[in-house]
């Protein structure tokens, strides 16, 4: 099946703002401009709430809303399903306590759904190293009002995990530069950018590179020392990067003295049916723990979600 093929399968997804509006609301919009709650594969009006993400509408994927005045605005964003895993297994709690970091947050789709799920509550710290990717952000905090982000212009792994700002930290989001050989399809300009994908010989060592570093900063969240729930994601297909790496890091010093573990595959988007490789991974009953998702079969990108927790946290439930 050619990336185009694929593509073709894959909804248009928005995600409804919910700092903005909520979903209901976006519905009845919908309907008043003539689309109908019906199989967005089927007519060009149709379209769908998804059965696993509340606040995900999908439509036919030649509707366009990249000039829509809603998009502008910021009262939709557009997010593939699988893109959206990640903040919502996390979980985080909305509450004027609440403490979150994003630690590669740009573009700032994830971290404005993770802002949505904390009602604009509490604090979110959101690390972007890269300058140009960091005006980014800015703008894109700005567009979708989130007010409870602090942005930070800085590497997350100068960060101390020591430092008193961020003792209160529970949760951890680490979606970090991967090989992106997931994507099928590019669903909105502002680009999550990615490695190119590494097809051609000696890239294997390009691979291993990402994963070490990969493997760095899941360690270096480890050590905040109030963090129960750390999610790690990709938009990789590779297990180097994906399967390998939790495995690597089940297994580090950090997760030994953090007492991380995976979390229980009932924690973990339980619906979802497609969950990680059995065969790249040491105990092949961790893999009902990890979410996969195949491009061009699941109606998503390629994508991959990980969650860990510290074990006896009296972490929230997530769904
Ligand atoms: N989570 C983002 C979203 O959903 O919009 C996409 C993140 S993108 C895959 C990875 C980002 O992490 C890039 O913008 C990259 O510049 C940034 N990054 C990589 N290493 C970093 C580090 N050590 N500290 C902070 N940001 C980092």
């Amino acid at each position: 099946q050619s990336d185009d093929a694929r593509a073709a399968s894959i909804p248009r997804y928005i995600r409804v703002n919910t700092s903005c509006w909520t979903t209901e609301e976006a519905v009845h919009t919908f309907k008043s401009r003539g689309f109908e709650l019906s199989d967005p594969f089927a007519s060009s009006k149709g379209f769908a709430r998804d059965e696993h993400i509340p606040d995900l509408l999908a439509f036919n994927p030649q509707t366009q809303f990249s000039d829509d005045p809603l998009f502008k605005e910021g009262k939709i964003i557009l997010q593939d399903k699988a893109s959206c895993f990640p903040a919502y297994i996390l979980s985080p709690p909305a509450s004027d306590e609440s403490a979150v970091i994003d630690a590669t947050a740009a573009p700032g789709n994830k971290t404005s759904h993770l802002s949505a799920l904390m009602e604009n509550k509490g604090k979110l710290f959101a690390f972007e190293r890269d300058k140009k990717r960091f005006s980014t952000l800015r703008m894109m905090l700005a567009k979708a009002r989130c007010q409870n982000v602090q942005p930070q212009n800085a590497d997350f792994l100068a960060t101390s995990p020591a430092d008193p700002q961020y003792a209160s930290v529970t949760h951890i989001l680490l979606d970090p530069s991967c090989s992106g050989s997931g994507i099928v399809n590019r669903l909105d300009h502002l680009l999550e950018t990615v490695i190119p994908e590494a097809e051609n010989e000696g890239d294997h060592e390009r691979l291993n590179k990402l994963a070490a570093f990969q493997l760095t900063m899941i360690k270096h969240a480890m050590k905040f020392p109030a963090v129960d729930r750390i999610v790690y994601s990709t938009c990789s297909i590779h297990a180097v990067e994906n399967e390998h790496v939790v495995r690597r890091a089940l297994k580090s010093e950090e997760a030994a003295n953090g007492r991380f573990k995976l979390a229980a595959p009932n924690d973990v988007l339980p619906t979802w049916r497609r969950r990680g490789l059995a065969e790249e991974m040491d105990d092949p009953a961790d893999a009902l723990s990890l979410v996969r998702c195949s491009p061009g079969e699941d109606a998503t990108n390629g994508f991959f979600v990980s969650l860990f927790v510290r074990e006896n946290a009296h972490a929230s439930q997530s769904p």
